[in-house]
C-alpha cells in the first residue's frame, strides 16, 4: 500500500548514471507507483508537487540504489565462525556442517540480519544463494523486509566432504526449485525473482546441471553459480570432469546470458572468450576473494572483452561484512598495482556497482540509475563528514568510490517504499533480529556438531547489548 504513495525527493545533487552520465546540481525526483515519475532540474513548480510527500534533501547526494551481483543471506548468522580458511576448507569444516544445520528459524533471522546490513548501506537489489533447505524462509525475509532480490535454492547432489545434510537427490532438488520458483518468481510485482543456484561444478553432477538448464530454459529465470574462485576447485574440476570451470558449463550448454558466475579468478583467456561469447556474466567479490585468499581476478580483462559483471560481498562469514562501498574501494585499488594507477577509475566502479551490475542481472530497464519509468531503488548519502573535505575541485565518482562509508548513508527506497530512513530499518524488528540470531545460533551450533565453543565475553557482551 505504501508504495502507492507519491514521494519528491527534493534538492539533493543527482548522480543519475545515465547513457550521458549526467549529475544534476540540484534535482526534485517524484516517484509514483514505485517507479520515477519525473527528474527535474531545474526544481519542480510548487503546484506540480500538490498530494506529494515531499523529502527535504538540501546538502545530500542522491544515488541509484546499490545492485549487489552475489550475497548468501542464509551465511550471515556465520559471521567470524569461519576466519583464516582457505576455501575448500571453509566450506567442508565450517560452512557447509553449519548451513546443513539450518532450520527455517535460524535461516530466517540469518536472512533478515543480512538485509538490514544491506539496506543500511545503501544496497537496493541483490543476487542471493540460499542454502539446500528451508530456502521460503528466506524469500519470507526478502518479501517482507521490501529489499529487491533474485534468490534461489542451492543445489548440491555430489562431492568430498558435503555432509549428508546438504546431498539431495537430482530430482528432489529440481522438484523443490521448481516449487519455489512457481510460488515465487515475480511476486510483489518483479521485485522477488527466483534464480536457480547449482553451488558450483565440484557439488553437482553433469546430471544435475543438464536438470539445471533445462527448467531455466523452460522458465526463463536465471541460473547463479561459482566458478574459478579457488585453485585447489579449478584442479578438482579439471581431474573429474577433464575440463576447465567455463569449458565445462559452455560444454553442458548452460554458458548464456541467464547464467552469473562469481568470483572468476582462476579463468584462462579462452575461458573469457567463451564468457564474451555466451553473453554470460560474472560476479566480482574482491574483499570474499582476498580473505579466503582466493587470489585477485583480473576485471581489466573482463572489461577489454566486454562481459557483463558486478560486485559482490559475498557471505558473511568470508568477508566478514555486506558493506558495497568497501568492495567498491577495493574494486578500484586492488587492480593498480597490476594494471596501473589509471585501471579501475572510480567512474567505472561506480557504474559496476549501479547500471553494470544491474546489466548483469538482466535488470537494466528497470534499475541502475535514476531515470524517469525506472523503479524507485534510491539511496541518499550525507557528504557532511570530516572523510568528504574538501569537496569543491573533487569528483562526485571519487567520493562515492574513495571517500564515501555505508554510515553515510541516511535513506534507502526500493520500488518507491522508504525501508530505512532516521537510522531506523522501518521493516525490520533490529532488535529482535539481533537477540533470535543469537538463541538461533547457540541451537544451530550444538546440531552441526562443529567443534566451537562460544565466547564467554562476546556472549556476555551480546547479553547486555540486547537485553537479555
Ligand atoms: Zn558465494
Amino acid at each position: 500500500m505504501e508504495r502507492r504513495r507519491r514521494i519528491a525527493i527534493r534538492g539533493a545533487t543527482v548522480v543519475t548514471m545515465n547513457a550521458a552520465r549526467e549529475v544534476l546540481e540540484q534535482g526534485d525526483v517524484l516517484v509514483a507507483d514505485g517507479r520515477i515519475q519525473r527528474v527535474a532540474a531545474p526544481a519542480a513548480a510548487p503546484e506540480e508537487l500538490a498530494g506529494y510527500e515531499v523529502v527535504g534533501a538540501q546538502g545530500l547526494v542522491l544515488i541509484p540504489g546499490l545492485v549487489q551481483t552475489h550475497v548468501h543471506l542464509c551465511q550471515t548468522l556465520f559471521r567470524g565462525l569461519a576466519d583464516d580458511l582457505e576455501l575448500l576448507d571453509w566450506l567442508r569444516l565450517r560452512i557447509w556442517p553449519l548451513e546443513g544445520a539450518h532450520d527455517a528459524a535460524s535461516l530466517r533471522c540469518s536472512a533478515l540480519a543480512g538485509i538490514s546490513e544491506l539496506l543500511r548501506g545503501g544496497t537496493t537489489t541483490i543476487l542471493d544463494m540460499e542454502s539446500v533447505h528451508h530456502t521460503e524462509a528466506a524469500l519470507e525475509a526478502i518479501l517482507e523486509s521490501g529489499i529487491r532480490a533474485i534468490a534461489g535454492k542451492c543445489l548440491m547432489d555430489h562431492g568430498e566432504g558435503v555432509p549428508p545434510s546438504l546431498l539431495e537427490g537430482i530430482d528432489e532438488g529440481i522438484r523443490e526449485s521448481v516449487e519455489l520458483l512457481e510460488a515465487w518468481d515475480m511476486r510483489d510485482d518483479g521485485r522477488v525473482r527466483y534464480a536457480l543456484c547449482p553451488r558450483f561444478v565440484v557439488s553437482c553432477t553433469d546430471a544435475l546441471l543438464g536438470e539445471v538448464r533445462r527448467v531455466s530454459e523452460h522458465y526463463g529465470v536465471p541460473v547463479h553459480t561459482h566458478a574459478a574462485e579457488n585453485q585447489d576447485e579449478v584442479a578438482l574440476v579439471k581431474a573429474e570432469r577433464g575440463r576447465l570451470n567455463v569449458e565445462h558449463l559452455a560444454e553442458l550448454g548452460l554458458l548464456g546470458h541467464r547464467l552469473v558466475m562469481a568470483h572468476g579468478i582462476w579463468v584462462e583467456p579462452g575461458e573469457l572468450d567463451l564468457i564474451a561469447q555466451g553473453d554470460a556474466a560474472l560476479a566480482h567479490c574482491p574483499g570474499s576473494n582476498l580473505k579466503l585468499g582466493s587470489g585477485i581476478a583480473s576485471t581489466p580483462r573482463w572489461l577489454e572483452r566486454g562481459i557483463r559483471f558486478g560486485i559482490g560481498a559475498d557471505g558473511a562469514p568470508c568477508n566478514n561484512h555486506l558493506d558495497m562501498w568497501s568492495e567498491m574501494r577495493l574494486s578500484a585499488i586492488l587492480q593498480k598495482p597490476f594494471y596501473g594507477a589509471r585501471a579501475m577509475p572510480a567512474s567505472q566502479v561506480f557504474a559496476l556497482a549501479t547500471i553494470d551490475g544491474a546489466r548483469a542481472l538482466g535488470l537494466e530497464d528497470e534499475v541502475g540509475s535514476v531515470e524517469a519509468g525506472k523503479r524507485a531503488d534510491l539511496v541518499l548519502v550525507d557528504w557532511s563528514g570530516s572523510h568528504h573535505v574538501p569537496l569543491g575541485y573533487t569528483d562526485v565518482y571519487s567520493h562515492l568510490v574513495y571517500e564515501s562509508k555505508s554510515s553515510d548513508v541516511v535513506l534507502t527506497m526500493v520500488d518507491g517504499r522508504v525501508l530505512f530512513a532516521q537510522g531506523e530499518v522501518r521493516t525490520i524488528d533490529e532488535a529482535a533480529v539481533r537477540r533470535s540470531c543469537e538463541a538461533a545460533l547457540t541451537r544451530l551450533v550444538e546440531r552441526s556438531g562443529i567443534p566451537i565453543a562460544p565466547s564467554g565475553a562476546l556472549a556476555a557482551l551480546a547479553r547486555r547489548r540486547d537485553g537479555r
